[in-house]
């Protein structure tokens, strides 16, 4: 399938990253796991290679390569089983810099995109709330518009980056109730008034997630990010990329799992012969690969179609919704091929199984993405690009 989807150059760039990342990523992964974030150099040495910004514009520092490059980033990225360090660049890269490039203005690009590309400025993207996060529209965090700054009042909860980024990307109340009155602000992390806590959680623990307080913080109107009171309009814009990127991660945790379990199957024996030619296990691992092929397909496809500029949104969320799930049930059959082993923190598979829970929470949860879906499907409604991408 792969020549359908990626050229010679999109191979090449695969071999490179890999390189990079067997060579100063993965030897690091069990301490970082440990730490619960990733040291600041890494970031640094992403922008120093330039895969901080694949697909962004070469004129701040980015590659300027089409999706696939970031298919094949998303998918190495993920090779390295531990969505704690791929989401602490992702939610720098892949979240803040995203809303950054598309809605920045050029003052804003010169001062945050230039230096996030080269990992040398971190952000986050602060949207969830302690009161609910799949309700975008309801979100409370307020900001009060005073001469020629914003005081804003709030709170956010399960930031990605939330504790160690230097800026947030904010979603705030700048007007009235419902989608109309939400706005997208940036607030640099020294500015008083701004405190983090970190949280705790099942799995990504080489991520730093945390919750924030904005207490009486002032703001320059010039961080208003993109139009005022069009927030939640960027907001859903993005989920389009954001969800085909998760989906891409579902398929490609559910082919990791499967390439471990194979493996495994060689070595292991049971009952004097190894466990690959126990039928079972062989008709298991024929059904799973199948589906994930299926799925990564749908994929792959979606990204052509993103790349020729088709709004997505219904796929894209149809995408996410199959390929988290799929993961989730692909990483727990493949864990049991391990026996106790699949247990075990030694071994890779505990970690995916508990890293690969998150996909149908993020970035809209399954039954979010179900209620999206059904509306298009079967009330007809439609959703439109707010801006082109
Ligand atoms: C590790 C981690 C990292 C995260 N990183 C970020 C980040 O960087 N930035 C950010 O802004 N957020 C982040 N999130 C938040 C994430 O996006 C939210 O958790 C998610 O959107 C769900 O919101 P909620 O937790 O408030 O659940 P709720 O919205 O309270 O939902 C609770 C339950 O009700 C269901 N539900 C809600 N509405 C409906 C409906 N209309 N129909 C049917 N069922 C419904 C949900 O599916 C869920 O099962 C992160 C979360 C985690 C756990």
């Amino acid at each position: 399938m792969n020549q359908y989807f990626f050229t010679e150059e999109h191979e090449l760039f695969r071999q490179s990253i890999r390189a990079f990342l067997d060579k100063e990523v993965r030897p690091n992964i069990e301490q970082w796991e440990a730490d619960g974030q990733i040291p600041r150099e890494i970031y640094k040495r992403f922008g120093e290679m330039g895969f901080m910004g694949v697909t962004f514009p070469e004129q701040y520092g980015g590659m300027g390569l089409d999706a696939f490059y970031a298919v094949v980033y998303t998918e190495e990225m993920v090779r390295m089983n531990s969505s704690g360090f791929s989401t602490s660049i992702g939610a720098h890269a892949g979240l803040a810099l995203a809303h950054m490039n598309a809605e920045g203005t050029e003052a804003q690009k010169q001062k945050y995109l230039i230096a996030g590309l080269k990992g040398e400025l971190i952000g986050c993207l602060a949207i969830t709330e302690p009161g609910g996060g799949s309700d975008v529209a309801s979100l409370t965090t307020k900001a009060v518009r005073d001469g020629d700054h914003f005081v804003i009042n709030g709170s956010k909860t399960f930031i990605s980056n939330g504790v160690l980024s230097d800026y947030i990307v904010a979603a705030v109340r700048t007007g009235g109730p419902g989608a109309k009155g939400v706005s997208m602000v940036i607030i640099d992390r020294d500015t008083p008034g701004v405190s983090a806590t970190a949280l705790k959680k099942l799995g990504w623990h080489a991520s730093d997630t945390g919750e924030i307080a904005f207490d009486n913080v002032r703001i320059p109107v010039e961080n208003l990010l993109g139009d005022e009171n069009k927030g939640f309009f960027y907001i859903m814009q993005h989920f389009a990329s954001e969800r085909l990127a998760m989906a891409l991660i579902g398929v490609s945790q559910a082919q990791l799992a499967i390439d471990l379990a194979i493996d495994y199957m060689a070595q292991r024996e049971a009952f004097g012969r190894p466990i690959s030619k126990f039928q079972v296990l062989r008709h298991r691992i024929a059904q799973l690969s199948s589906e994930v092929m299926a799925n990564r397909a749908f994929v792959y496809t979606l990204y052509r179609r993103f790349e020729d500029g088709d709004y997505i949104i219904k796929e894209a969320a149809m995408a996410k919704l199959v390929a988290t799930q799929l993961s989730d049930k692909v990483c727990y059959e493949c864990m049991r091929i391990f026996g106790g082993y699949g247990y075990m923190e030694s071994y890779p598979m505990a970690r995916l199984l508990r890293d690969s829970q998150l996909g149908t929470i993020g970035g809209g949860t399954s039954e979010v993405l179900c209620e999206i879906i059904s509306k298009m499907l079967i009330d007809s409604k439609a959703y439109k690009a707010a801006v082109p991408h």
